[in-house]
């Protein structure tokens, strides 16, 4: 499997402003937010999408949903509201084949989304 852009991030080939990391997953900005606060909170591990996530990922995923409860907090979003997206394939708009969570709030969302 050819490693993508956020598997490079991931394991700090290319370098950005990490907003938060531990041993299982990474947080940073979107390059194209499209809300005042958009970060990606991407795991280590290169699953390529939410259809690839294994039984014994399970964990993995739960500490994916944490830290972005943790970050939209430090945001000063957490009260006000945000939303969590993962795009799985492209016809929901997935480019990126490295499943990430979206992090999204600081301003009024609409449902349902495009
Ligand atoms: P997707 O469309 O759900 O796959 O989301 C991919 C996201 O990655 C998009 O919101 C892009 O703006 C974002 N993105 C692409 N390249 C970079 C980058 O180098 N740094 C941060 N975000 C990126």
């Amino acid at each position: 499997m050819s490693e993508t852009l956020f598997g490079k991030i991931a394991s700090g080939e290319i370098p950005v402003d990490l907003l938060y990391e531990d041993d299982e997953v990474v947080a940073f900005r979107d390059i194209n937010p499209q809300a005042p606060v958009h970060l990606l909170v991407i795991p280590r591990k290169p699953i390529p999408t939410l259809n690839d996530v294994q039984p014994e990922d399970a964990a993995l995923i739960g500490h994916l949903f944490l830290v972005a409860a943790k970050m939209a907090a430090r945001e000063g979003i957490a009260e006000s509201g945000y939303r969590t997206v993962v795009n799985c394939n492209a016809g929901a708009g997935q480019t990126v084949y490295h499943l990430h969570l979206h992090v999204l709030g600081g301003r009024p969302l609409q449902w349902p989304p495009g």
